[in-house]
C-alpha cells in the first residue's frame, strides 16, 4: 500500500503543497502547533499522513491576514478586476482538474468520476460569481421627503467558513467564490479529515492572481482551531456546513461573540413515489438519491415514501438494483460507489443498521462488498413506522428507509414528519399533484421526477434542523454583504426636531 502514500506525495507536489499537511496563511504554507491529526485512506485503510493541528495562534494570524488583504482587495481592485481574477481562477482550476480530482478521490474515498464532476463545478462556481462581481449594487428608495435615499451593498469584512468531509473541494468553492466576489476576506477550516484539496484550491487561486492572504486555510480541529477563529475580532460572520450537533455548538459560540451565522446542516429528505410514476425512472432515481456518494450527501433521499399499491414492486426493483452497483477503489475508473469516508462514520452507519434491525426492520442489503475499505453495503429498510429511529435520524450512509402511504395527504404528512427541512422529491405523471406536493413539503430544494440536480445559480439551504440562510445563487450575495442606507438632504427640507422624515 506504500504506492498510495507515494501517490499522495506526488499529487501534493504537483499541486504545490509541502511534504506534510500544512495550513495556508498569508500565502505561506505553515505547520500547526497543536496535537496530532491523522489522515487516513478510507479504501486502503492505511495512515496516509499525520499532521499537527493548526492551533489558536496560527488561526489568529490567518484572521489578521484576511483582514489586511480584504481592505486591499476592495480598495486596490475595481469590481470588474475582481471578476477578472476569479475568471482566471476558474481556468486555473480546470488546468489542475485531474490532479485535484485524484487527490480528492484518494483522501475522501469518493469515486474519481464524481470528483471530476465536482472539480469542474468548482471552476463553474468561480466563473458564475466572477460575473456577479461588478453587477452588485444597491438601490434608490423613493422616501416620502425632500431626501434622496440610496443603499450600498458592502462586504462584511472577514468571514469564517467551516466545511465537512463529504464534498470538500466542492463545498470550499461553493463558499469561497461568493465571499470573494462580494469583496470579503476568507478564513476557511475544512474538515480535519479532508483538508488537502481546499489548501490546493487556494494555492492554485493564488497562482492565478488571488492576492495572498485574502483566503486562508486552517488545517485543524474544530474545538481548537475553529473556536479561535469564531472568537477573533476580525471575523464578522460564521458560515458552517456540517452536522446539526456541531452546527448548534458553532451557532452558540458565534452568538456569544454576537456574530451572525449561516448553518447548512443535515437532512432526512423524502423521496415520494406515486403509483402513476414511471417506476423504472423512479427506481433509478431512488438509487442515485441514496447510494451515490455512499449516501454521504446532505440531500440524500434517505426516506423513500411509496404508494402502497406499488411499494412491493418498487422496493424489489431497488433491492435488485443494489447488486448491479460497482463498488470499489475510488481511484478506479469503473467505481460507482466508494467506501464510507472515515472510520467514525462507518461505525455510525453500521450501528444504525443494527439498530433498525433491532427495531424490527426488514433489512435487505447488497450481497457483497470489497475486501478492503470502510464499505457499508447499499441497504434498504422496510417495515418501520415513520417515527422509528432509522426513519428519523440522519444516517449519512447508503441506507434508505421505505415507507408506504395510502394517498397524497398521507404522503405529505409523512414527508413533513421530520425535524429536518432540506430537500425532497416527487415522482408522478400528474403535473397538478407535482405542484401541490412541491409546495406542501417543507424543503429548501425540491425535485419533480428527478433527484439531486443542483446548480450554483440556484439558491440552496434548509430550515429547522437543516439550518438557516442560503448559499449559492444571488441569495448568497445577500449573505455575504450588508446594506448601508445613505440619506442626502435636498436642502429644501427644513431641519426639524430630531430629523424624522414625514
Ligand atoms: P461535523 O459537524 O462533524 O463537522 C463539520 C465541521 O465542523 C468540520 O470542519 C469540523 O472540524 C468542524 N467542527 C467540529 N467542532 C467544531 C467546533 N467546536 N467549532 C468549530 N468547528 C467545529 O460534520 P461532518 O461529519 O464533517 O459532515 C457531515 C454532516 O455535514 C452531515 O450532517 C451532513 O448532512 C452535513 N452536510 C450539510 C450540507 C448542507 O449544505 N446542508 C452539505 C454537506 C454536509
Amino acid at each position: 500500500m506504500s504506492d498510495r502514500k507515494d501517490l499522495l506525495r506526488r499529487l501534493m507536489r504537483d499541486l504545490g503543497l509541502g511534504e506534510t499537511v500544512q495550513s495556508l496563511v498569508a500565502g505561506q504554507l505553515r505547520d500547526g502547533a497543536g496535537g496530532a491529526v491523522l489522515l487516513e485512506d478510507p479504501y486502503a485503510q492505511i495512515e496516509l499522513a499525520r499532521y499537527a493541528d493548526c492551533g489558536a495562534a496560527l488561526s489568529a494570524e490567518a484572521c489578521e491576514a484576511a483582514a489586511a488583504a480584504q481592505k486591499e482587495w476592495v480598495a486596490g481592485h475595481s469590481a470588474a478586476k475582481r471578476g477578472d481574477v476569479m475568471q482566471d481562477i476558474a481556468r486555473a482550476v480546470l488546468d489542475h482538474h485531474e490532479t485535484l480530482a485524484r487527490l480528492e478521490a484518494l483522501v475522501a474515498g469518493k469515486p474519481i468520476r464524481d470528483c471530476r464532476v465536482e472539480v469542474a463545478k468548482v471552476a463553474e462556481m468561480f466563473r458564475y460569481y466572477a460575473g456577479w462581481a461588478d453587477k452588485l449594487h444597491g438601490e434608490v428608495i423613493p422616501v416620502p421627503s425632500g431626501h434622496l435615499n440610496y443603499t450600498l451593498r458592502e462586504p462584511l469584512g472577514v468571514v469564517f467558513q467551516i466545511t465537512p468531509w463529504n464534498a470538500p473541494i466542492f463545498t470550499a468553492g461553493w463558499q469561497i467564490a461568493p465571499a470573494i466576489a462580494t469583496g470579503n476576506g476568507v478564513v476557511i477550516k475544512p474538515s480535519e479529515l479532508t483538508p488537502l484539496t481546499t489548501v490546493a484550491l487556494v494555492r492554485i487561486a493564488e497562482g492565478a492572481g488571488l492576492p495572498k492572504g485574502l483566503v486562508n486555510v486552517l488545517c485543524g480541529l474544530g474545538p481548537t482551531t475553529g473556536q479561535a477563529a469564531i472568537d477573533h475580532d476580525a471575523v464578522r460572520k460564521v458560515i458552517f456546513v456540517g452536522s446539526p450537533e456541531t452546527g448548534r455548538r458553532v451557532a452558540v459560540a458565534a452568538a456569544q461573540a454576537l456574530k451572525p451565522a449561516v448553518l447548512e446542516l443535515g437532512g432526512k429528505s423524502a423521496n415520494i413515489v406515486f403509483d402513476d410514476a414511471n417506476l423504472k425512472h423512479a427506481a433509478l432515481g431512488a438509487q442515485a438519491a441514496i447510494f451515490s456518494g455512499a449516501g454521504q450527501s446532505c440531500v440524500a433521499g434517505s426516506r423513500l415514501l411509496v404508494h402502497q399499491s406499488v411499494h412491493a414492486e418498487l422496493t424489489d426493483m431497488i433491492a435488485a438494483g443494489m447488486n448491479g452497483i460497482t463498488l470499489g477503489d475510488p481511484l478506479d475508473e469503473a467505481t460507482e460507489v466508494g467506501p464510507i469516508s472515515n472510520g467514525r462514520q462507518f461505525s455510525h452507519v453500521s450501528a444504525m443498521i443494527d439498530g433498525a434491525r433491532n427495531e424490527g426492520a426488514k433489512v435487505r442489503s447488497r450481497d457483497t462488498t470489497p475486501d478492503t475499505g470502510y464499505f457499508v453495503p447499499p441497504t434498504l429498510l422496510s417495515g418501520l413506522e415513520s417515527r422509528a429511529t432509522a426513519a428519523q435520524t440522519e444516517i449519512f450512509g447508503p441506507v434508505v428507509t421505505a415507507i408506504p402511504f395510502a394517498d397524497e395527504e398521507e404522503a405529505i404528512a409523512i414527508a413533513n414528519d421530520t425535524s429536518f427541512g432540506l430537500a425532497g422529491a416527487v415522482w408522478t405523471a400528474d403535473v397538478g399533484r407535482a405542484h401541490r406536493v412541491a409546495s406542501a413539503v417543507r424543503a429548501g430544494t425540491f425535485w419533480v421526477n428527478s433527484y439531486k440536480a443542483i446548480h450554483v445559480s440556484s439558491p440552496f439551504g434548509g430550515s429547522l434542523n437543516s439550518g438557516f440562510g442560503r448559499s449559492s445563487g444571488s441569495d448568497a450575495l445577500m449573505e455575504y454583504t450588508s446594506p448601508k442606507s445613505i440619506w442626502l438632504d435636498s436642502g429644501k427640507t427644513p431641519m426639524i426636531g430630531f430629523g424624522y422624515v414625514s
